[in-house]
């Protein structure tokens, strides 16, 4: 049996409804975990940090010994730290924030009289909760991912949690750490999973500490959650909203590739495991109009699947029901197709790859042309890894400054700019019934 299986579009009129369905995706949603993590919720909103420890001892496997990660640590933790990957992160993070620093709003204000104006005004969120994922991988890339693009937004309060790893001591993992560390991140949680995000929406009180000792708030309860994560994580992100703001939810990971015969089968191949390897339940999708090159990477993918480190995990993934090489008729059709899916990660290897990455309307983030592969935004391009999953690419955006500001709008007229408009304003708060808001302005004109 195939390692993935293959769907034939060719020749097939698909209606807008059949477009969407016509990828399918991870069989565990959003929707079917939010059962699992309701009681977790509930659980931390009660009983705080003595909640926080029993889940980490139940999803972790470890009791941390601090929920908070001490100062020491996080230094100790960047002291430890290979010069190379130091380098490495340094160099992402000034990427990311020049990517992101472009992405900055600016006020605006329009005169609506002489002496009256109405301007909008960016203002970025107070405190943030930012979680970097650390189950089946570790993710200190997601800390800059987070963190860079909360800070160029101009937030105060930053706080990271990530799952207590147990051999770290039942720390985050310590690249996680020294990532914070060199960023400048001083409160760190040690909590994981959907208790990160309860603890952040709700704050959490109790002690710090197993043995006693730090004081009766342990985390303060912040604006927006943020980041990756799995099921459980966008589960629960998707349960708190409203009482916080969320990104998009990005769940687990997804890449589709529109590629024709140009491609070379070994380059998609290889983008096709390296999302596959971050979870079982990662989306790994081909579309071409190709089936020589189809037929070139199902090979690829076999040799490539076999050789890896994650072999169990890749190979699961790719023989998933939402994983799969998708034959169209043409281009035209592989465009129609990747637009209705909205991927998180969509790779353009195309002969006319600028052109048609210009036609797409639904991706968390477009990889262009053959030297542009995921791995790429996943580290270094300078773009955000944090990106809409599940579909959510339709409506939503990924991570960036936008993520951390919101929007006030400041009004400011003076006597003879409001006297212009006096008139109509009582008309209207007549219409309305309401006609108090009316004798407002008229008791200006008053005197
Ligand atoms: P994670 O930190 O997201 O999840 C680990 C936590 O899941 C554990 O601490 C535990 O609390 C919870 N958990 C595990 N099993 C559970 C269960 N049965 N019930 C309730 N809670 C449970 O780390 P992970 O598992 O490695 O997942 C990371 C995910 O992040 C991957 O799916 C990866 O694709 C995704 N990711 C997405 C993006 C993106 O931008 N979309 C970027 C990076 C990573």
């Amino acid at each position: 049996m195939a390692l993935i299986s293959e769907i034939d579009l060719r020749g097939r009129e698909l209606t807008a409804a059949e477009l969407r369905r016509a990828i399918p995706r991870a069989e565990l949603d959003v929707a079917a975990a939010t059962d699992a993590v309701t009681p977790i919720l509930a659980e931390v909103h009660e009983r705080g940090a003595a909640a926080l420890r029993d889940l980490a001892e139940r999803f972790d496997g470890v009791r941390p010994t601090h929920l908070r990660v001490p100062a020491e640590e996080l230094q100790r933790a960047l002291e430890g730290l290979d010069p190379t990957l130091r380098e490495a992160l340094d160099l992402a993070a000034t990427r990311v924030r020049a990517g992101h620093e472009a992405q900055l709003p600016t006020d605006t204000e329009t005169r609506l009289s002489a002496g009256g104006y109405v301007r909008q005004r960016w203002v970025p969120v107070n405190r943030v909760g930012l979680y970097v994922p650390g189950g089946l991988a570790l993710y200190p890339s997601s800390v800059v991912m987070n963190v860079v693009a909360a800070q160029v937004a101009g937030v105060r309060g930053l706080a990271v949690a990530s799952p207590p790893q147990r051999d770290n001591g039942g720390l985050p993992d310590a690249t996680v750490l020294a990532a914070c560390a060199l960023l400048g991140v001083e409160e760190v949680y040690a909590v994981g999973g959907a208790q990160a995000v309860a603890m952040f929406a709700y704050g959490a009180s109790g002690e710090n500490d197993a043995d006693g000792g730090a004081g009766s708030e342990l985390c303060a309860p912040v604006d927006v959650i943020t980041g990756p994560g799995n099921v459980y994580v966008a589960a629960a992100k998707r349960a708190v909203r409203g009482i916080v703001g969320i990104d998009s939810e990005a769940g687990p990971t997804e890449i589709a590739i529109l590629a024709d015969a140009t491609a070379n089968p070994d380059h998609v191949a290889a983008d096709l495991v390296s999302q596959a390897e971050h979870d079982p339940n990662a989306a790994s999708v081909l579309v071409t109009d190709s089936p020589d090159l189809a037929a070139a990477v199902t090979e690829r993918l076999e040799a490539r699947a076999a050789a890896t480190k994650h072999t169990e995990r890749v190979r699961t993934a790719l023989g998933g029901p939402q994983s799969a090489i998708v034959l169209v008729d043409d281009v035209e059709q592989g465009l129609a197709v990747v637009n209705a899916y909205a991927a998180e990660h969509l790779e353009i290897q195309t002969a006319n790859a600028e052109a048609d990455a210009a036609r797409i309307t639904s991706a968390g983030a477009v990889f262009v042309g053959a030297y542009s592969p995921v791995s790429l935004g996943d580290y270094l391009a300078g773009s955000n890894h944090v990106l809409p999953t599940g579909g959510c690419a339709h409506y939503s955006s990924g991570l960036g400054v936008m993520s951390f500001m919101k929007s006030m709008q400041v009004i400011s007229y003076d006597a003879a700019a409001l006297a212009e408009v006096t008139d109509p304003l009582v008309a209207l708060a007549g219409i309305e019934d309401l006609p108090a808001h009316g004798e407002a302005a008229l008791a200006r004109r008053e005197g």
